[in-house]
């Protein structure tokens, strides 16, 4: 649910991206349809439609949406069933995954920010995100095997469970750490072998261990 006046917003927003970063209309539309206001702290809503992370309290930050158009677009979700998010955050990320998959499932360690962002996906009425406090890195089993899994914190190595939880011909993109850089990976999972290719030099937060309550 979004009102025109946000909608003229986030449009503006969108051009902003795709001069720097082409977007393809599924996924531009996904960034329209996405009110970034709510998922930023009170004090910094005028710098809601900047293409600029923002802190959200824990040491943790909001992406750039120029980072999440892109990713988003890195995972080429179009025609898919499932995705799962690692490290949810303000749930932004998580919100524009909805518009394109018709489930969504994000995971956080940090509890007080996944209560957060599970108020806004209830404001939002964005009923087809399922949420869960735990270490990213078990995955979540029940659900899985999912079409795509996207890190939004970076990566020392990708545990071999995560691919386990990969569907046959699926794709996990994620910021891994290469030396002192960090680079966007792209995993795809083909008769049964993990393919790698490398996409661009990032910069994300890292991932940690465990669960904060
Ligand atoms: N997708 C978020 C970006 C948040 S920053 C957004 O759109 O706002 C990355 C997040 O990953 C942080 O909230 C951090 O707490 C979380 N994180 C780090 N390590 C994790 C782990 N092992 N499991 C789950 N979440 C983790």
């Amino acid at each position: 649910m979004i009102d025109k006046v946000t909608i003229i917003k986030t449009t503006r927003m969108s051009e902003e991206i795709t001069k720097k970063y082409p977007l393809r209309p599924t996924i531009k539309n996904a960034i329209i349809q996405t009110n970034r206001e709510v998922f930023v702290p009170l004090v910094m809503r005028h710098n809601a439609y900047r293409l600029d992370a923002l802190p959200i309290g824990a040491q943790q930050f909001i992406s750039s949406p120029l980072t999440v158009a892109k990713m988003t677009q890195y995972l080429s979700p179009e025609g898919c069933d499932s995705v799962l998010e690692i490290g949810c955050g303000s749930g932004y990320q998580a919100a524009v995954l909805s518009h394109l998959f018709r489930r969504v499932f994000t995971i956080e360690r940090i509890e007080s920010l996944l209560i957060e962002a599970k108020e806004r996906f209830r404001h939002l009425k964005l009923g087809n995100i399922h949420t869960r406090t735990d270490d990213g890195q078990n995955g979540w089993e029940q659900y899985a095997p999912f079409d795509r899994i996207l890190f939004s914190a970076s990566a020392r190595a990708i545990p071999q469970k995560l691919f386990d939880q990969l569907r046959e011909g699926g794709i996990l993109i994620a910021p891994v750490e290469r030396g002192r850089e960090q680079v966007i990976t792209r995993f795809t999972k083909q008769g049964g072998k993990i393919t790698e290719d490398v996409l661009e030099v990032c910069d994300f937060v890292p991932i940690v261990d465990g669960v904060v309550r």
